[in-house]
């Protein structure tokens, strides 16, 4: 099998003192993240751990975490840290961790945790014994018994689970089993790996994207450089001193990195292949980047339902100029092995080409479903097995896909997504809030910006835009907070009652903000 475990095992064979990750000053060999992730696979065994939960930056400890649990048969729930307490809890009481794993820089997330769920052994990454009653990772993979437990796994095991918070505003987890991660290293051709190839990946672990872009690029024996997060002078620091040829960005890691004053200070030559995706891109920062950057670029364009790509713009796709410069709109083609189609809306009538509807996808990554919700994970397919996306778009003539809206009710700022109807619940609690709409306007460095419209209580205190960002930022995390506040006399509504978010959108666009 083509699984994660046995392209470890595979790579410490052939290959036992080539580097295969570098974090920071470390570098593990491959025959080195073999036997590590041998010895705390067997320690999670020991323990009968199935359900592990991390909160750590993309990083070595992540990067092993995830192998191990992939060794052991235990499911990796990498938590995202940007979140605060409370929402932390309810994902962990969700998720029905069984150990957690956590870097000391998250003592307080941890400590919620801990709390909440007294049950769950607590795991410290770093020296600094942020949290008490905990073993360190050290201690952990020493009370193994470093035996591997074996790489026999049927491929419908779930190794990963990540949350997203759909448009109920419940987190929900996304379950991916072995055979879902596969489709990516199948597809690793579009990458056009060389044998001297590095692979960065600072995106967080939380997310599909690296996740993904780690077992993509591990499967493919292609060593990698990690970073904890995605400032542009660390990537592009990090691009330099280990002669990056591939990395994973997303558009407002890629915006700012273009510009960056001291960009010319670093020579980027290494670089091959930049791929991106995550969220949608503008024509004029791509071609801005590809002047740039001077390498080739690779779009993705998937979910974490799906396990990563739903359709490639592959790098022959990407030209700034001439006839087929349109294609820069484009998410490319269907990912080898993926079936995408179009659908009517209202009907569910597949379309023919040039006609926009839902996207929907049918492939072997799709998830089977969301972590105990049924109802949730039957809603997302159609009768006939396509995985709904909640994204609406058109096939062209030649089979290009372009993505041109989002019909899900979702908000992707600075590469996190942000649901609004999170945000609307907790500006509705604010006393002298009596409506409100949240919605994404479009914006040069976020890709969209958190934008809230309300309507206040007759008579009540006018609270200051401030005042109702705070509010918010106290309950949620703070990627999700308003940026911008409108005070207005009613929201658009339909016949019905219901908001017309479009249309607001449309007026905020407008006004140039
Ligand atoms: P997530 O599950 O967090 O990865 O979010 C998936 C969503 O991100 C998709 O349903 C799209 O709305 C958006 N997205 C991902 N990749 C692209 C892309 N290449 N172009 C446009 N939107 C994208
Ligand atoms: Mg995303």
């Amino acid at each position: 099998e083509l699984h994660l475990p046995n392209r470890i095992r595979h790579s410490a064979l052939a290959r036992p003192s080539d580097p295969v990750i570098t974090c920071g000053d470390r570098t593990l060999t491959c025959a080195d993240l073999d036997a590590e992730t041998n010895a705390l696979a067997s320690a999670l065994v020991g323990v009968f751990a199935a359900r592990v939960g991390a909160l750590l930056r993309m990083g070595l400890e992540g990067a092993e975490a995830f192998i191990a649990c992939a060794k052991a048969g235990a499911v990796f729930i990498p938590l995202n840290w940007r979140l605060n307490p409370r929402e932390l809890v309810d994902i962990a009481l969700d998720a029905e961790l069984d150990v957690l794993i956590v870097d000391d820089e998250f003592a307080a997330g941890a400590a919620a945790i801990a709390a909440a769920l007294p049950e769950v052994a607590v795991i410290t990454v770093g020296d600094e014994g942020g949290v008490t009653d905990s073993r360190t990772w050290a201690e952990f993979g020493a009370s193994g018994t470093g035996i591997d437990p074996g790489l026999g796994h049927d491929p419908d095991t779930a190794v990963l689970q990540l949350y997203t918070s759909g448009t109920t505003g419940r987190p929900k987890g996304v379950v991916a089993t072995h055979r879902n991660l596969y489709n990516e290293p199948v597809g690793f051709e579009v990458y056009e790996f060389g044998s001297n190839a590095v692979a960065l990946d600072a995106l967080p672990l939380f997310h599909i994207a690296g996740a993904g872009w780690m077992s993509t690029c591990l499967s493919a024996g292609v060593p990698m450089v990690l970073l904890g997060d995605m400032a542009p002078a660390r990537v592009a620091e990090a691009i330099a001193t280990h002669h990056v040829t591939h990395a994973f960005l997303v558009p407002a890691v890629i915006q700012t990195l273009v510009d960056l004053p001291t960009l010319e200070g670093f020579d980027l030559s290494s670089l091959e292949v930049v791929a991106y995706g995550a969220s949608p891109i503008t024509p004029a920062l791509l071609a801005h980047a590809m002047n740039v950057l001077n390498c080739k670029f690779v779009q993705r364009y998937g979910m974490t339902e799906t396990t990563g790509s739903v359709s490639v713009l592959r790098a022959y796709d990407h030209h700034v100029s001439g006839p087929r410069s349109g294609l820069l709109r484009s998410a490319g083609k269907p990912m080898i092995g993926v079936e995408i189609s179009i659908r009517d809306v209202m009907t569910g009538e597949e379309l023919p080409p040039n006609e926009s509807g839902e996207i929907v996808a049918r492939s072997r990554n799709n998830t089977r479903g969301y972590w105990r919700r049924e109802r949730e994970s039957a809603e997302l397919f159609t009768h006939d097995g396509f995985l709904r996306t909640g994204d609406a778009g058109h096939l062209d003539d030649e089979g290009y896909l372009f993505v041109t809206d989002r019909l899900k009710d979702m908000i992707i700022t600075g590469g996190e997504n942000v649901y609004p109807i999170e945000v609307e619940s907790i500006l509705a609690e604010h006393p002298s809030v009596a409506e409100v709409a949240v919605v994404g306007v479009p914006d040069k460095r976020w890709g969209e910006s958190v934008t809230a419209v309300i309507k206040l209580v007759d008579g009540a205190d006018v609270p200051s835009v401030d005042e109702l960002i705070a509010f918010s930022a106290a309950r949620l995390a703070s990627y999700k907070k308003p940026r911008q506040i409108h005070f207005v006399d009613s929201l658009p509504r339909n016949a019905s009652g219901k908001l017309l978010k479009s249309s607001l959108r449309t007026t905020l666009s407008a006004s140039g903000e």
